[in-house]
Formats: C-alpha cells, structure tokens, sequence
C-alpha cells in the first residue's frame, strides 16, 4: 500500500477513556489536559505521515445520558443523537489542542486539518441490539450500581452501564474522507464509532447504540487503505491474565496467537476484546503494523518500538 510517491498513511484511535483517566471526575479542564499528551505527537507524526484520527466516546456519551436523565424539563434524546453531540464536542477539543500544539511547532498554516460528522452502517437485526455490552459513561460499586434503572455490567474498572454496540458495515463518508487526506488534510473522523445507522432505502435512519470506535476504526481503515494503525488507551498494551498477578503485556504478537488469545477469553467484550480483533482485521486485510499502545507512547508505536503489535 506504501509507495514512494506519497507519505504513509496513519491511523491514529483515540480511547474516550485515555481523555478521562481512572480516578478524575472528568472535569472539562482535564480533559484537554490529557489530550496534549497524543496531540503533541500527532502533531509532529503529521510532518511525516498523512493522518486520520479517530476517537472514542464511552465516558463522555454516557456522561450526557446521566444529564438528561438528572433532567425532566427537556425531552430526552436517543443516543444516536448524543454519538452526534459527542462527535462535535470530542472534535472541537481535538481540533483546538492540535491548532496551539501546530502552533507551537510553527506550522499551523501549512498543516490543515477538519472533523467530519461521520455515520456509520450497522444492521437492525445485529444480534447486540439485544445483548448490551458497550460500557460508557461513569465507574459505580457493586452498592451504587443495584436497583439503576439501566443494564449494568462488571469491567475491569467496576461497574458501568451497558449500551448495545452492532458491528460496523460501511462508513458513509468513506470518498469525503479519502479524499480529504489526499489533499493533505488531517481528518478527525468516526467519533464516537460514527453515528450509527440503518438504511431505509437510500435514506438513512439513525439507531439506539454506540459502536465500538476500535472496530469502526479498522473498516474504516479497510474502505480507505491505511498503512499504520495505533489504537491509543490508558494501558501500556494488550496484557495477558489482565488483572491478576499474572498480568503479562504481549510485545510482538502473529495474528494467529492474537487470534488465540482472543478466542479463549483474555481480552473482554467492549474494551480490549475489539482492539485486538481491530488489530487483527487491519493487518489481515493487507494492513502494514497495527499497535495497542498507551496514548504517551504513539510515536513509538508508529516505528514498532511500543505496545502490542501485529505486523504483516
Ligand atoms: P478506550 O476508551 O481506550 O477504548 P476501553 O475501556 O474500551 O478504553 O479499553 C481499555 C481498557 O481495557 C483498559 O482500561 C483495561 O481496563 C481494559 N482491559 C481489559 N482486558 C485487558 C487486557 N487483557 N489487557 C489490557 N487491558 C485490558
Ligand atoms: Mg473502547
């Protein structure tokens, strides 16, 4: 897929839990804070690489749901439209850090970049709809979690609430996006794993559900043709016996062990379970180097120096 020609195109996924990290209350202010850590090296990857980045939303998506819930004098919105907001409030942050840290480096006015809204394909009778699993908005105990009027499943963080999460089919904006980055732009895309869709004809219907961005990241990469993929969380990699005293980070892996690892349970549904299979699908369908890495350690996982990587 590289050629001479033209710079390597980068995939970055941003997690919407590394913009919030374990123990902040995920104030406004903190959540920027951590975002320059990931930018500032986006920031500079963009000289070498034409960049797509896309982002999470769990704990802010289920942020807004907790608010207008708290609230009975507006009318409540379905969730798509909150994986819309999202989109736009994630965006705006992304884009307003990556503008002071180009700044810093003197290069905001050769280095452009933009946010596309994104929808994204799913199907109806994707069996998820009936099995929640997607964790987003705040950590309770067992004790604050009994009697929610919500499902609630236990993570490894603690107890959250669960959203149903369809796969991924096609990304609408698949030709904006190609386009775009090959005007050079860097494009900030699939928030929040795209507002998620069903088609009604040639029409387009929205759906109660957010979709894992790790597995919108990697069709997305797929429709576009990506070299690189760095999927950007608050741990250092995809760990073996995560948790226990076990607990082991995996360095290099082939897709068959992650293929095994996977299929006998190490790593969960609705959080490192779709990095590893995104991984594993990008570098299956012709992907150059996938890597599970912390948000600190990006452009070491771009040259393979970081994380879980799965290389062809
Ligand atoms: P993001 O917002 O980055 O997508 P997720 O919560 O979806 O974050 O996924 C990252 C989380 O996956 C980590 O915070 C960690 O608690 C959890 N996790 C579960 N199993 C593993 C594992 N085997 N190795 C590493 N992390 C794991
Ligand atoms: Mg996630």
């Amino acid at each position: 897929m590289s050629s001479p020609f033209r710079k390597s195109t980068l995939l970055v996924a941003l997690g919407g839990n590394a913009m919030i990290k374990k123990g902040q209350a995920g104030t406004i202010d903190e959540q920027f804070e951590n975002l320059r850590t990931p930018i500032r090296q986006i920031a500079r990857l963009s000289q070498d690489y034409r960049i797509i980045i896309t982002h999470g939303n769990g704990p802010q998506v289920g942020n807004l749901l907790l608010q207008q819930e708290c609230c009975d004098a507006a009318p409540d919105l379905p969730l798509e439209i909150l994986v819309a907001q999202t989109q736009g409030q994630i965006g705006y942050m992304i884009e307003s850090t990556l503008d002071s840290q180009l700044m810093e480096m003197g290069i905001e006015d050769k280095q452009l970049f933009v946010s596309l809204l994104s929808y994204v394909v799913v199907d109806p009778n994707d069996p998820a709809f009936s099995d929640p699993s997607k964790p987003v908005g705040p950590v309770f105990t067992e004790a604050e979690s009994v009697g929610l009027s919500y499902p609630v499943r236990k993570t490894p963080r603690g107890f959250r609430r669960v959203v149903a999460s369809p796969r991924p089919i096609t990304i609408v904006e698949k030709r904006e996006i190609q386009k775009l980055i090959e005007m050079n732009f860097i494009v900030i895309c699939c928030g929040g794993g795209g507002i998620p869709v069903i088609r009604e004809g040639r029409t387009f219907a929205g759906v109660d559900a957010v979709i894992d961005k790790d597995l919108a990241s990697a069709k997305l990469a797929e429709e576009v043709g990506v070299d690189l993929f760095v999927i950007a969380t608050d741990e250092a990699g995809a760990a073996l016996h995560y948790g226990t005293p076990e607990q082991r980070f995996l360095g290099k892996i082939s897709v068959r062990e992650a293929e095994q690892f996977l299929s006998r349970g190490q790593f969960p549904a609705g959080s490192m379970g779709p990095k590893v299979e995104a991984a594993i699908r990008f570098v299956s369908a012709g992907g150059h180097r996938a890597v599970i890495t912390a948000v600190d350690r990006i452009e070491a996982a771009v040259t393979g120096q970081a994380g879980t990587i799965l290389e062809t």
